[in-house]
């Protein structure tokens, strides 16, 4: 997949981001006032005129085509969760039958690709099937796999948003604004810009390919449907940070090189919790190239496994019994004049500006706890939410025992005073450094403070990132324009600082919980709360369209309420879609695999009980089996033909939700029906019959 060979030859300084037209590249091929334009637009969001459009297309090409490019192609997000590509060459006739290599400014700004087979969640009319794609310059373009990837927005021709970096951008905007109008209020006249910046840890799993090969669930769906537990799990400890083997490590090198080469600040590995289980950790980055970044990582996971004879797993549940994978979702907010704004910071008077931007978060996240909620909800993720393994699926917030003692002084109202000069001043002379997070202090909370960015720990591995950051930026945004609402005409800052913190944190203080997620008095206490508890995909993204969430979008203009219900609609369907390949996988494993291997099984045993008929010996041992096969078997059948009666069953459901719904409620616990019995016979049944790789084979054999 690399154009050039770095293997032990190049240091990572001279090849990371080489294949990336970043602003050094920029900077190189660009004349000044073009670079100069294009910078404005990067770092302010304004719109790019069509001439410097020209020039930096035609660098572009240039540049790529020196890369090794013959293509170019606008990549975006659809709403299927995964990127899409559609590929044009640069190649151009010319008179005397040769070709010429050609990319325009417009080709460059805006792609017409047809959208009617991406999900639209019923907003484009099939007539309308048109859409468009548009340059966002904030996130850089690349050269991967001989093309020029132009990371795109993506619309329909009649401006609905059919694509997650369109809301993420919005959010960003709108975030900026009002954390400025905050800035202002606290004397920050330098700032011009505050971005969001995110950090995603990234968790995977790597097994042996020729093993994926011989199981149809992990290639259909992957996960595995089916598998008794390994005698040895993850009880020992004995993975987590452990060392890692020198095939995992030749992949983790290989990784980091084509990572560096994108330009992606690949920083930290290690072994996770689970046997085979991994993770990557990146230096953050703003939000937008985050999720661009993430995207391609996952990407690039997968190709480079292939490579080295495995196969990364990103389902949040590939294996029953041990732990799933996640995505660490690390999130602050920086401005341009080079503060992070959840670092407390040792000033007195930026502490203030940190509790109140502090309080804002508290406050979008209880009020808004039902979007966050449902920005992690997919089918692979359900199993992992409240399974303890993961955070539960309740959102609260940890804040830790120091960050907590300040709100409770806080919300005693005594924390903010004035003193003779009618400056603020604070209870305490500074806010403690508070310590960085560096063991994961609560592993239970799913959006804990560490120390100077929060870190919501309920993404699923293969989830992008963009509807996180997108609900987080805008929930936060709208808190943050209420405060600045009501401070501006302020004509005592600190008083009415000081009421308004009070106010908010014992109106939203339930919200924090600094104690163990995993608990099940939890749930009853979350309860007495009153924090919503929505265990399944379903019951979360009902709530979508809730009048608030609808309100609060369309005030900042990041999705309208028909754009909601597409996208509830579009999860739902999907939630329905996977577990419906899902059963469909296990019905035709069982009738193809797993009822022919008992039959096998039980003709051996029976073959052995003629044979010791004849010669006279008791066959008692072989009968028993046998028949604890064949009663197996017949549970087997009776449990796949429930199954399937209940698949039948479902296409009578047109209602995306009650379909959603009755998939969950019945064709799941179907599925678990007949998992529990197959699982039980694989237990008694040699693994020279058995028709596929084991837990064993599958977690210890890489
Ligand atoms: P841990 O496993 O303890 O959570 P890691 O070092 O694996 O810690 O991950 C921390 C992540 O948080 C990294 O991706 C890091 O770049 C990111 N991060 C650090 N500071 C910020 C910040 N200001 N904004 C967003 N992410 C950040
Ligand atoms: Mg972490």
């Amino acid at each position: 997949m690399s154009e050039t060979t770095t293997q032990g030859v190049k240091s990572v300084p001279d090849y990371f981001g080489c294949n990336v037209f970043n602003e050094e590249t920029m900077k190189a091929r660009l004349p000044k006032n073009v670079y100069k334009s294009l910078l404005k637009t990067k770092q302010l969001g304004i719109p790019l005129d069509a001439d410097v459009a020209e020039v930096v297309a035609s660098a572009m090409r240039e540049w790529a085509v020196e890369k090794g490019a013959t293509h170019y192609t606008h990549w975006f997000h659809p709403m299927t969760g995964v990127t899409a590509e559609k590929h044009d060459s640069f190649i151009s006739p010319t008179n005397d039958g040769k070709v010429i290599m050609e990319f325009s400014g417009k080709e460059l700004i805006k792609g017409e690709p047809d959208a009617s087979s991406f999900p639209s969640g019923g907003l484009r009319a099939t007539f309308e099937a048109r859409g468009y794609t548009a340059w966002d310059p904030t996130s850089p373009a690349f050269v991967k796999d001989g093309s020029l990837y132009i990371p795109t927005a993506f619309c329909s021709y009649t401006g609905e948003i059919l694509d997650k970096k369109t809301p993420l951008l919005r959010s960003m905007e709108i975030l900026s604004e009002q954390a400025l109008r905050v800035l202002r209020l606290f004397g920050n006249t330098t700032a011009t810009r505050v971005t969001t910046t995110v950090g995603p840890e990234q968790e995977y799993f790597l097994i042996d390919k020729k093993l994926y090969d011989q199981r149809e669930d992990l290639i259909l769906t992957g996960r595995t449907l089916f598998g008794a537990k390994a005698p040895k799990g993850q009880e020992l400890e004995d993975h987590y940070f452990g060392n890692i083997k020198t095939r995992i490590s030749e992949y983790m090198k290989d990784l980091d090189e084509e990572l560096w080469k994108l330009g992606i600040l690949s920083k930290t590995k290690h072994n996770e919790v689970a046997p085979a289980q991994h993770e990557m950790a990146p230096i953050f980055t703003t939000s937008n190239v985050a999720a661009d970044q993430n995207a391609l990582t996952m990407e690039i996971m997968k190709k480079v496994a292939l490579k080295h004879g495995l196969v990364c797993l990103l389902h949040e549940k590939p294996f029953a019994g041990v732990n799933g994978s996640g995505k660490h979702n690390n999130w602050s907010m920086s401005t341009n004049d080079g503060q992070n704004l959840l670092d407390p910071g040792d000033d007195p008077k930026d502490n203030f500006q940190f509790l109140t931007f502090l309080a804002a978060i508290i406050k979008a996240v209880d009020e808004y706890a039902d979007l966050l909620r449902i920005s992690v909800a997919s089918a692979g993720n359900d199993h992992r939410l409240g399974a303890n393994e993961a955070p539960p699926a309740i959102i609260s917030i940890f804040l830790g025992d120091e960050l907590q003692q300040i709100v409770d002084a806080l919300e005693s109202g005594k924390m903010i005073t004035e003193n003779k000069d009618k400056e603020f001043v604070i209870g305490v002379e500074a806010l403690p450094n508070f310590p960085k997070d560096t063991t994961d202090r609560n592993r239970t909370s799913p959006f804990a403070f560490t120390g100077n960015k929060f870190e919501f720990r309920a993404l699923g591995s293969a989830d992008t990132i963009s509807c996180t950051n997108y609900i987080l930026n805008t929930i936060v945004a709208k808190e943050l324009k209420e405060f600045a609402d009501e401070l501006e005409g302020s004509k005592d800052f600190a008083a009415d600082l000081n009421k308004l913190l009070v106010k908010t944190i014992k109106e939203h203080k339930r919200v924090i919980f600094n104690g163990n997620g995993y608990d099940d008095s939890w749930i009853e206490g979350a309860k007495k709360r009153g924090l919503p508890n929505y265990v399944s995909t379903v019951d979360a993204v009902a709530h979508y369209t809730d009048e608030k969430n609808v309100k609060m979008f369309e005030e900042f203009k990041v999705l309208t309420k028909p754009e909601l219900e597409s996208r509830k609609e579009i999860i739902l369907e999907n939630y329905s879609k996977i577990i419906n390949i899902e059963a469909l996988t296990m019905v035709d494993m069982t009738r193809k695999q797993i009822v022919p291997s008992a039959f096998t099984f039980s003709k051996q045993l029976a073959d052995a009980m003629v044979s010791k008929k004849e010669i006279g010996v008791n066959f008692d041992a072989e009968k028993k089996l046998a028949d604890k096969v064949s009663s197996l078997t017949n549970q087997i059948l009776e449990a796949v033909d429930t199954l399937d009666s209940k698949l039948i069953d479902s296409k009578d459901i047109t209602d995306a939700e009650a379909n959603a719904r009755f998939f969950r409620e019945y064709v799941f616990s179907a599925m678990q029906s007949l998992r529990a019995v197959v699982d039980e016979l694989e237990t008694i049944t040699p693994s020279t019959v058995w028709p596929y790789p084991t837990y064993t084979d599958l977690l210890f054999r890489v």
